[in-house]
């Protein structure tokens, strides 16, 4: 018999109900009593639905009351020491004050997992850090699970991914000067799990698909000698990329199995298999776990029957990582027609997938489940919603012309700044203003068809004109119109193309209790119509200050969406492109001679290995270029990005050639623009002069001081004054001191140089 399993489930609930939860809690609305109860009923049905779907064992130790790293910390009494909890009497109380912060802690920090869209919180590595056990809530977990009859696999992030995924805080030179500490604590714990009788730990090691160097790579065997020796049988787990170059090694440790990603990296199953240890299983993630598409089972068996044969009972079957990364259950799902549900499969859908393939490998293949799903992959791949003939004649018409803009940047500049004579150190914003309830309410009424159109239409002209009327008032010199008529940046556009779905249900954990609906692109991507043009020539009516058009760019309208999976990602990026740069077009006829096209996801596209970021970085900036290179010379391109580390592609944002560039910066003291001043970023550049996210006021002396930093490695001329990002989740009042201290930095900026000036003349 094959041995069917999945490494995560998702914990958030079908219904979001582990979100509803955890925030009635914070509001004291229930007890943690009552918390606790919906936590163990959601984890008692997620593992009812994998023993019902087959699975071998259940998964326990995915479930985490905020984030599987923080609870990993929790089980092994390594969390934050500024929090000076005693680590076996942490709280939840103590463990959602980390996670969220109050007012006399700050929150931990919150980065993204590997590729993937959900956030981690950061690990604090200090001197005084222990690892000498904390909480038994995955023993509690064990328990349960074991009443409930299912035999259990309990699965851990492994120490070697916690330790390189934390953030050395103090006393530390390298995050692998606490291993020694780390693996006692983990020994101990393997140890307890191993008298419990769990019959198997997964141990989640995905760093291994990262460039790893030399030190981090030695680590690995003593630790897992270490490890194995007092403790279950170990399944090591990869995912999210390639292992190959670690097949040495991997097959040196002294593990059970090894699970390998052969969705996203199936090109390193011949180099593994070639010497694969005798005894060892081999756990083959064929299924997708980071996209929603029903697999292809053909193929799926086509790769795992050579390795049944190879390896017998030895062959376990998987999907290709946690499926926390996908929505729940496509069952649940209301706002997809037929045909298109007919594609999908969320995490229960994947789970009979998998089942499926179980029975197919041990002679009991379900022929007609098989059939069904052929007919469905290819009913998609036929249908004629997702091709489209005038977008596959513009792709083939695509050529390097398309990527150029008129003249360069120099040239171009030049025009732009006798056009609109703006002041030295312009003022601008990023694009979205405080979203209102009255905003919201009228955006959803008229989404259910309460609100006549004609109404809605007058209702977010009304908003428009005030805040222009606003931005006027505080005496800025580009404006916005607020996006009030945007719910999120890439769900408005995708809703106005074709090629996009969208689902009521598909929700996907963020981080915490935060909750996304990635848009589905399906098929070609088309723009039937103008999106944007109505709203921002509306805007542009209201003032003589120039108007900034705002769209979302092509990388983030595919970074934040499920994407197909029949075509490369490159291809899709630039059907998107082609769609943006006819609204460009469409922007600049109208009148808008300034347009922002945001690309805040430019950085997450980044592939986890260095090799493979020439390739992508090659097409994105090539999508960003066509959608922005149709304007003429004296209609200027803005792109906004923000909450990434840029220093290390700054080649490439430069090459996206965007005459203005706003950012975010004030977080970290202006240090990023340290590298665009060694790089001598040639465009001009908006370092945002304070924190959207603060809920305190940025005084004027605060932000003229990170303007002279600016001034440093910035040239005033092409030097600009900005917020750190939109002001969407901001209230009126403190958007307007903030603003008006914003639009006094500048002045007094401006006053300094003129002083300098006339002392210097
Ligand atoms: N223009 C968008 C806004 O202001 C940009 C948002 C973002 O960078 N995520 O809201
Ligand atoms: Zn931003």
């Amino acid at each position: 018999m094959t041995t069917a399993h999945i490494l995560g489930f998702p914990r958030i609930g079908a219904q979001r109900e582990l979100k509803f939860a955890q925030e009635a809690f914070w509001r004291d609305e229930i007890t943690e009593t009552d918390l606790r109860g919906i936590g163990q009923t959601l984890r008692q049905r997620h593992w009812q639905q994998q023993a019902d779907a087959g699975m071998n064992m259940v998964t326990v130790g995915d479930f985490a009351w905020y984030d599987q790293v923080l609870s990993t910390l929790a089980l092994l009494g390594a969390t934050p020491t500024r929090l000076k909890t005693v680590p076996s009497q942490l709280t939840l109380s103590d463990y959602f004050t980390m996670a969220r912060g109050d007012t006399t802690h700050f929150a931990m920090e919150m980065t993204k997992w590997f590729d993937t869209n959900y956030h981690y919180l950061v690990p604090e590595w200090t001197a005084d850090v222990r690892f000498d056990g904390g909480v038994d809530w995955l023993f509690d977990e064990i328990a349960e699970a074991r009443a409930a009859g299912h035999r259990t696999k309990v699965v851990l992030i492994g120490p070697l991914t916690l330790l390189h995924r934390g953030k050395i805080k103090s006393g530390l030179t390298h995050a692998l000067d606490l291993l020694p500490a780390a693996v006692a604590g983990y020994q101990g714990l393997l140890k307890r799990l191993q008298y419990a009788g769990i019959d198997w730990v997964q141990i989640d090691e995905p760093i291994l698909a990262l460039d790893l160097d030399a030190r981090w790579r030695a680590a690995f065997a003593p630790t897992y000698q270490a490890l194995a020796a007092d403790a279950p049988p170990i399944l090591l787990a990869t995912y999210f990329d390639d292992v190959s170059e670690h097949a040495a090694l991997l097959h040196s440790l002294p593990v059970a199995g090894v699970h390998l990603d052969l969705v996203r990296a199936p090109q390193q199953l011949d180099t593994l298999l070639a010497d694969w240890p005798a005894d060892r299983i081999l756990s083959a993630g064929v299924v997708d776990g980071r996209n929603v598409w029903r697999a292809d089972l053909d193929a799926a068996l086509a790769t795992l029957t050579p390795l049944h044969d190879k390896l017998g009972e030895r062959l376990w079957i998987a999907a290709s990582c946690s499926l926390l990364h996908v929505p729940t259950d496509l069952d649940q799902e209301s706002a997809l027609d037929a045909e298109l549900t007919s594609w999908l499969a969320f995490a229960v859908q994947k789970l009979a997938e998998i089942r499926l393939l179980k029975g197919a490998l041990d002679g009991a293949p379900d022929v007609d489940a098989f059939h069904a799903a052929r007919q469905a992959r290819q009913a998609r791949f036929m249908s004629p919603r997702i091709h489209n003939q005038l977008v596959q004649k513009r792709l083939q018409g695509v050529s390097e012309a398309l990527t150029q803009r008129q003249s360069p940047f120099n040239q171009r500049i030049e025009q732009q700044r006798a056009r609109w004579q703006l002041p030295l150190f312009p003022t601008t914003t990023i694009g979205s203003f405080p979203q209102t309830a009255a905003i919201r309410q009228a955006r959803a009424a008229h989404k259910r068809g309460a609100l006549a159109h004609l109404d809605y239409l007058e209702q977010m002209r009304a908003e428009i004109s005030s805040v222009v009327e606003q931005q006027e008032q505080l005496g800025l010199d580009v404006l916005v119109h607020g996006e009030a008529e945007r719910n999120d940046m890439v769900e408005y556009f995708g809703e106005q193309l074709w090629g996009y779905a969208f689902t009521q249900h598909g929700w996907v954990q963020s981080y915490g209790s935060r909750c996304v609906k990635p848009p589905i692109i399906y098929g070609d991507v088309y723009r039937p119509e103008a999106i944007t043009v109505g709203w921002s020539r509306y805007a542009q009516s209201l003032t003589l200050k120039p108007m900034k058009g705002m769209l979302t760019g092509p990388v983030t309208m595919l970074q934040w969406s499920f994407v197909r999976d029949d075509q490369p990602r490159a291809t899709t990026a630039l059907q998107i492109a082609l769609a943006l740069r006819d609204e460009v077009g469409d922007l600049e006829q109208a009148g808008i001679g300034m347009i922002q096209i945001d690309e805040p996801a430019f950085r997450e596209g980044l592939p986890l290995k260095a090799r493979d970021w020439p390739a992508y970085l090659d097409w994105a900036v090539k999508a960003f270029r066509i959608s922005a290179a149709g304007v003429a010379d004296q209609t200027q391109i803005h792109t906004h990005m923000c909450y990434a580390e840029f220093n290390d592609i700054l080649p490439w944002i430069a090459a996206m050639d965007a005459d203005v560039i706003t950012i975010e910066t004030s977080r970290s003291d202006m240090e990023l623009l340290d590298g665009f001043g060694a790089f001598a970023y040639p465009n001009d550049i908006g370092p945002g002069v304070y924190d959207i996210h603060a809920p305190r006021i940025p005084q004027v002396e605060e932000m003229t001081r990170l303007l002279r930093k600016a001034r440093g490695v910035i040239p005033d001329a092409r030097l600009w004054v900005n917020p750190d990002c939109g002001l969407k989740t901001r209230s009126w009042p403190e958007t307007q001191q903030a603003l008006h201290n914003m639009v006094r930095a500048a002045q007094a900026l401006r006053q300094e140089v003129a002083a300098q000036e006339t002392g210097a003349s």
